[in-house]
This record gives structure tokens, sequence and C-alpha cells, in this order.
């Protein structure tokens, strides 16, 4: 047993051993439709460095009464409507059932209103989204001595303020949530949070978990950002994207860490020819 500080309500006291990402996706992400596990472990995403690895990212970090908040609060119910290894994905049947009450055609799949189907927990898809990107943001997780996504001093407290069920989301926070319509060899895939996109007036944070992608959108103005409208707790209707193809987004992603050094087996893995300068990841 470890004794320390809790970094969500500060108390004193034993820690659990906490999973960056809850520890059954590490499980669904390598399981393969016959029930047998993948050779290909997940995929890691860290400020400048994309691979895959076996190695579960864990560290004492919240006690025992954080972790059943964010168990309850999140990750039960986001892990029983995930992508399984038979094809089982409840999420994407809701939405699908839900679809026809005035789903709007996008270029990449549909946008569907959560609000017209009541199975659809949006309360907890986007704590759990923030509560993965807070998790990252703040330890020091050791891919490769890269820093993950961060919040930064000004976001932080925010978050944390809103995990421990003091206020609403944030203002300053969008949670946008996309869901595989169809599978796909990389609806396995799980990244850890990365930071796609730095932009004026707010940072937009990523990763993937099997059949779904999270975007968070955190600044002080993401309000002009055209995608806030999509957040899932304040978008009109609480849009969720159907996308057509998640692998899309997948491989644009590992396209994009071409510039933060991705290994050699990924670069091959997504035929993504090695730019020159550029070299690889041991
Ligand atoms: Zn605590």
């Amino acid at each position: 047993m470890v004794t320390g500080t809790c970094r969500l309500c500060g108390s004193n006291t034993q820690l659990c051993d906490s999973h960056l990402l809850p520890k059954a996706l590490y499980k669904y992400a390598r399981m393969e439709r016959d029930g047998t596990l993948s050779k290909r472990q997940p995929i890691t995403m860290g400020d400048g460095i994309a691979l895959r690895s076996a190695r579960q990212l864990k560290t004492y970090l919240l006690c025992s009464d954080c972790e059943t908040r964010f168990s309850s609060g999140g990750e039960q119910w986001v892990i029983a409507h995930c992508l399984k290894a038979t094809g089982e994905f409840p999420l994407r049947d809701l939405l699908v059932k839900a679809a026809p009450n005035g789903a709007q055609r996008l270029k990449t799949g549909y946008s569907v209103r959560a609000a017209d189907c009541d199975s659809i927990d949006i309360d907890k898809l986007a704590y759990f989204a923030v509560s993965v990107l807070w998790r990252a943001s703040v330890h020091h997780w050791g891919i490769r001595d890269k820093r993950l996504s961060s919040l930064g001093e000004k976001f932080e407290p925010l978050a944390r303020e809103y995990l421990l069920g003091h206020i609403g989301l944030p203002e300053e926070f969008a949670v946008l949530v996309k869901v595989a319509l169809t599978g796909s060899d990389y609806v396995n895939a799980m990244y850890t949070p990365s930071l796609a996109t730095k932009t004026r007036g707010y940072h937009h944070h990523s990763f993937v978990i099997p059949g779904i992608q999270f975007d968070v959108l955190v600044g002080t103005n993401i309000q002009a950002a055209d995608r806030a409208q999509g957040c899932i707790v304040r978008g009109d209707g609480h849009p969720v994207l159907l996308m057509t193809d998640i692998s899309g987004i997948v491989r644009a992603q590992v396209n994009a860490s071409v510039k933060s050094k991705p290994s050699r087996g990924l670069l091959d893995e997504f035929g993504i020819a090695r730019r020159q300068g550029v070299k690889p990841a041991p």
C-alpha cells in the first residue's frame, strides 16, 4: 500500500494504482473476433512519440473514493457501451436507432441527436472524456520521457472542480464524441490522449478507445471554434457524430504524428512514406 496525496480531492490517504485508461480497455483493444488476443498492442501517442506498446500506463494517483468517482461517473458506462471484439457495440446501436429522427448528413458520417435517445448517458460520456484528459495532464506518465496532453495551470483546476462534481462542464471545455458506424481493422486501436492541434484561443486534445474517439477542446475562445457546436453537453440536441469509417480518423492521427516521430513499425503498418529528414523513433 502506498500513502500519499490524492491528486483529485487532495486528501492524504492510501492511494490506488490508477490506470490512465481503464484496464478493461487494454484487453478489448487487443481482442480478435474469435476471442483470441491479437499480437498487435494498443497505440500509445505522446508529445513527440507514437508506437505500439504492451505497457499499461498506471501510477499511484487517486484515493479509493476518487477511483470510485471516476468509475461510476463515466468509466463503467463507457466500457459497457464501447465496441467489443464480438462486434457488439451498444452505443452505436443506440445511435442508429435514434438516427431516423433528424440525423444530419455530414461529409464523414452523420450527426445524431443523442437527446432523442433516453439510453445515451451524455453526462457520463463527457465526464469520462475529461477524466482521461485530466489524468494525462496531472502526471508525467513517462512514455520515453515524453509528456502527454497538458491542461496547464489555468484549466487543470477547472477540470478538477468539474470532476469532483462541484461545477458543470466549464464553458472553456467542449467534448466531441465520434462513434464508428462500421467495423474496421483499426477500431481495435486505443490511443492515449495527445494534443492534436493548437489553435489561437483553444487546444484540441484527442484519444481513442475501441470504436469511439473523444475530442476535447479547451480554451478561452472555444465558442469561436466551429467544432465546439458539436459538444455533446452544450450542442443542440446533444450531438454525437456517427462516422462512416473511423479508421480514416485513426490513420489521419498516425499521419499527423509523423511530425512526432512514430516508430518505424507504425509507419510501415499504415503505409506512411517516411518524409525526408524525419527519423522514426528507435
Ligand atoms: Zn481523492
